[in-house]
């Protein structure tokens, strides 16, 4: 493998986001391709055994396991850490995997956490079922009222955990004001970027220590693999993070990797098209719906500030209609372009019923304690021309009598 420019930080932190995104984190074989290689091998062989024992004493850089390193892996979150802005990058399977990761990595027996009531639902889940087992208390709150965050500190409180915009309701933190009371305590702050993805905004601009993504998501952006990334200093990823990764091993895989690469080349692209493209037909809709959540939206109620930290309106919104599951299900099944999928980050436009889906886990009562109700429908705005899903939205609208 032969070092290229994109490898050398020194050179690669000058460069604009455009060049990051094609050229960051490449290394080249002496084949000398010009896409980045894909390296499905598990292990690696070594010329001599002083050189494998070095390896391993970590005397000499190299490669030993794929559960530890491997050549693509390790070209996607240099890049991912240098889009992001951050010092270190590690990914994981899944976008869940890089969740549980980054909470359980620092969290100890008789610790708290305190994290945002309205969540992705595993991710709620992890913090109301799976931390709670291993002796870590958590606090849900409103994290859309900054009272609130100050309100849950406990003296052993480690981390706050949110999402901004949340899904699927959209609230929107205001990441400068949390993350300064959690320096002011010693907590570390890990958010969930994956609705805004570093294209529209960087939670370590506020303050953030760690930032987390569902990489299969925007970062894929075509719908094709699972993979998920944490972000951080390289003192967290290297002394809290990897310990942790490399002994249970929730790895991303090569193959999901090389794909996810490929997919960071156009996110920038993708995702102020898509946006533009949610802007469009989210104004379109709010005329016909009782209720639109879209940060970029003058009527959503944290319009503000979600401009402040975030450059474009992103690409997801929510509707709440009055008719409860019967309607929404009716406009879903009215629906001839845009798809009936609970999956985002797609340049495909799809639709959902999240109290029937993604948040069916949470129960009635979780539900009903984020604000997830029984008439909302979530949208993912694709690459289509806006004009065709709006109007395949006006005639799904009428069917259902709006
Ligand atoms: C999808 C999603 C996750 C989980 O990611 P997976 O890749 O499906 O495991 C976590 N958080 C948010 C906000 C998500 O949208």
């Amino acid at each position: 493998m032969k070092r290229t420019t994109g490898q050398d930080r020194s050179i690669t932190q000058s460069w604009r986001p455009a060049t990051k995104a094609v050229r960051g984190g490449t290394w080249r074989s002496e084949m000398g391709e010009t896409s980045e290689a894909l390296f499905l091998t598990s292990g690696y062989a070594y010329d001599d055994a002083a050189t494998v024992a070095a390896r391993f004493a970590g005397e000499q850089p190299g490669m030993t396991y794929s559960r530890l390193q491997n050549p693509t892996v390790a070209m996607l979150e240099e890049r991912i850490a240098l889009m992001e802005g951050a010092q270190a990058c590690r990914t994981q399977a899944s976008g869940m995997a890089a969740m549980t990761t980054a909470l359980l990595c620092q969290l100890s027996a008789g610790d708290h956490i305190v994290a945002a009531k309205a969540a992705f639902g595993s991710c709620r889940w992890l913090v109301e079922s799976l931390l709670p087992r291993f002796g870590v208390e958590g606090t849900l709150i409103d994290a859309t009222d900054n009272a609130a965050w100050e309100a849950a500190i406990r003296p052993n409180t480690k981390v706050f955990f949110f999402e901004s915009p949340a899904n699927p309701t959209m609230g929107i933190v205001d990441m400068g004001y949390v993350c300064a009371l959690a320096k002011a305590h010693g907590i570390t702050t890990v958010v969930d970027n994956a609705f805004a993805t570093y294209a529209l905004q960087r939670p370590m601009e506020f303050g953030a220590d760690v930032v987390a993504y569902s990489a299969t998501k925007m970062m894929d952006g075509q719908g094709r693999v699972l993979a998920g990334a944490v972000c951080g200093s390289h003192d967290f990823i290297d002394n809290v993070l990897l310990p942790f990764q490399r002994n249970t091993g929730p790895n991303c895989a090569p193959f999901n990797a090389w794909v996810v690469l490929k997919g960071l080349e156009t996110l920038d692209l993708r995702i102020q098209r898509q946006s533009q493209n949610a802007q469009k037909v989210a104004e379109f809709v709010e005329a016909r719906v009782p209720t639109i959540l879209y940060p970029g939206l003058k009527s959503h109620p944290q319009h503000d500030l979600a401009m402040r930290q975030m450059s474009a309106g992103g690409t997801i919104f929510s509707i709440v209609l009055d008719g409860g599951r019967s309607q929404a299900h009716g406009l879903l099944d009215a629906l001839k372009l845009i798809d009936i999928s609970n999956n985002i980050g797609d340049s495909r436009s799809l639709m959902c019923h999240p109290a029937t889906t993604t948040h069916h886990g949470v129960g009635p009562e979780g539900r009903a304690d984020m604000g997830v109700g029984e008439g909302m429908l979530r949208l993912n705005v694709g690459l289509e021309d806006p004009d065709d899903l709006i109007e395949d939205l006006d005639q799904a609208l009428r069917a259902v009598g709006l």
